[in-house]
């Protein structure tokens, strides 16, 4: 009796939940993916790369590359974190990284290759790098989103704060081969162009090689570019495939230093994903506000990129994978929306321009699991919490791990997987992932 009326509370949820999600696609949908995960062909699932650095304080203090440092409460825990620039709430500033961008010329063991050198007039003509109009201001992209981002303090005592990216040196073109069993050229489904696809294992071993032969101090950065490449997590295969990007942090000879690759796709390949120069807005807007790759903040989870699963890192792209937009004057760049900081740290009032939580304010609200779970929680001063999941792709221990961190304020926490009957009507393909909580009292009720 109970079980049935907690299933029609599911759907009713659900559908309340579905509209929400198709709300975004009209937000967002200026380019062709909104939604990249679902028009990638059935086979590979679009991402970006995580990597995970844990330097020491002497080694993130002692970086040439110009960073502040701050930290934020939440859940009783301080949680520290870097950005790259100066720190908002001191006032106005200008930093500016200078930029040096490395077209790579990719040669597959059957004779085809795939030149980024064509594609760094597009990069640098577009609003990375010039400015172009934003609701924070006239300028660069990165710049526009840290100030957004800090809008409270931007907006009062540091109007002229800004961080940006110098314009761009453009190295000589480096040409790498790739082993046979690490690199493979296929037939992208969603576009029928051809593709190439290599092992991110044996990727960045050859930038990390670069950063050091192409001399690469730390105070700047670089930026790896290719065209019509992903990178597979392991053989090179569409279905370990793709990655459109990635930032990381590595100590080499010249100190901890920062970089970037990034794929720019033609139109239409891999559904949108990775397109332009999507990808490298993705990763520049990471680097900006995680270029140590150590900021860790409160467990998060996207309903828009499940394949994140329960994440626990300051990656402002991440949540909002294949959710892009343009701006006037720039109708061919595409450029992701990121959450702000006040998502990550759980601010329940965004300190955001517009009190927005994300650039498009795509997140109405702190829509993360632990936090949904808990406001409605507290104000029903209820003890039970249950966690609803539609994915069969997503990892049940995840989810567990979130559940654990919930069964801290609450009495009870038990992950529930919805059945059979329920899966079709929710599996609008857009959501994936829900959550919802009850009291025993609520039960009783129905
Ligand atoms: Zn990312």
């Amino acid at each position: 009796m109970i079980h049935a009326k907690f299933l029609a509370r599911l759907c009713a949820v659900l559908s309340i939940m579905i509209v929400g999600a198709l709300a975004f696609g009209i937000v967002a949908v200026i380019g062709s993916s909104a939604h990249a995960s679902q028009i990638s062909g059935g086979k590979s699932t679009p991402r970006y790369a995580q990597f995970h650095g844990n330097f020491s304080d002497v080694a993130l203090a002692t970086s040439n590359l110009k960073h502040w440092s701050s930290s934020f409460t939440s859940e009783g825990k301080t949680w520290k974190y870097s950005m790259v620039g100066t720190n908002p709430t001191n006032g106005s500033a200008t930093t500016t990284i200078p930029v040096t961008i490395v077209p790579l010329l990719l040669t597959f063991s059957n004779g085809k290759s795939f030149d980024g050198t064509p594609q760094v007039s597009s990069t640098t003509s577009s609003p990375l790098f010039q400015n172009a109009q934003f609701i924070s201001g006239k300028t660069q992209y990165g710049d526009a989103i840290q100030r957004a981002e800090f809008w409270n303090s931007v907006s009062t005592k540091s109007p002229n704060y800004h961080v940006l990216v110098g314009s761009p040196t453009i190295a000589k073109t480096v040409t790498l081969s790739i082993p046979s069993v690490d690199g493979a050229t296929v037939v992208d489904p969603s576009s029928g162009k051809t593709i190439g696809i290599i092992n991110i294992n044996w990727f960045d071993p050859q930038i990390q090689k670069l950063l050091t032969s192409l001399n690469f101090t730390p105070k700047m950065l670089p930026i790896f570019l290719s065209h019509d490449i992903y990178l597979s997590q392991g053989a090179p295969t569409l279905s370990n495939c793709c990655i459109g990007g990635y930032h990381n942090a590595v100590t080499d000879t010249a100190g901890l230093q920062t970089y970037i690759w990034t794929t720019e796709a033609d139109a239409g390949v891999q559904g949108g994903f990775g397109e332009d120069v999507s990808a490298l807005s993705h990763e520049m807007l990471e680097w900006f506000n995680d270029p140590f790759t150590n900021n860790v903040v409160p467990n998060w989870i996207s309903p828009i990129a499940p394949q994140y699963g329960c994440n626990k890192f300051l990656e402002v792209g991440d949540p909002l994978v294949g959710v892009v937009f343009t701006v006037n004057g720039f109708s061919s760049d595409h450029l992701q929306d990121v959450a702000f900081f006040s998502w990550f740290a759980r601010k329940s009032a965004s300190i955001s321009i517009h009190g927005l939580y994300t650039y498009l304010g795509t997140f109405k609200g702190l829509y993360n699991f632990i936090e949904h779970a808990h406001s409605p929680l507290e104000r029903a001063n209820a003890d039970t919490f249950i966690v609803a999941v539609n994915s069969p792709s997503f990892a049940r221990s995840s989810i567990e791990a979130g559940c654990e961190a919930i069964h801290l304020r609450t009495q009870f926490c038990d992950v529930f997987c919805i059945g059979s009957t329920c899966q079709q009507e929710w599996d609008s393909g857009c959501l994936r992932v829900m959550f919802f909580e009850y009291s025993f009292d609520s039960i009783e009720e129905w």
